[in-house]
């Protein structure tokens, strides 16, 4: 398993997530952060950090954020990260 980052992320970036990682594995791409799913450790430092909630573990994922799986596992490929956000929120 491992967390992942939602919606209300995208174009926000507050960036309280960030610093509390021990392991450094949440990254910028575009227009949001991501978590690496193969470096999160599922200690859950960062949920209650972001004040947007967008922070779940994959598990308890709300079903209208389900393409943010993808979103997140498609690190590090910052192109497709940022064709399948513009597709779920597209730009401004
Ligand atoms: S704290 Fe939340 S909104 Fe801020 S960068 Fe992290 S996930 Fe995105
Ligand atoms: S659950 Fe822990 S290891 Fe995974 S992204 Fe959040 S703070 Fe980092």
């Amino acid at each position: 398993m491992t967390y992942i980052i939602a919606e209300p992320c995208i174009d926000l970036k507050d960036k309280s997530c960030i610093d509390v990682c021990p392991v450094d594995c949440i990254h910028e791409v575009g227009r949001m952060l991501v978590i690496d799913a193969e470096e999160c450790i599922d200690c859950g430092a960062c949920e209650p950090e972001c004040p947007v909630e967008a922070i779940f573990p994959e598990d308890a994922l709300p079903d209208k954020w389900e393409p943010f799986v993808k979103i997140n596992y498609a690190y590090p490929d910052s192109a497709a990260i940022d064709q399948l956000v513009d597709q779920v929120k597209p730009p401004e």
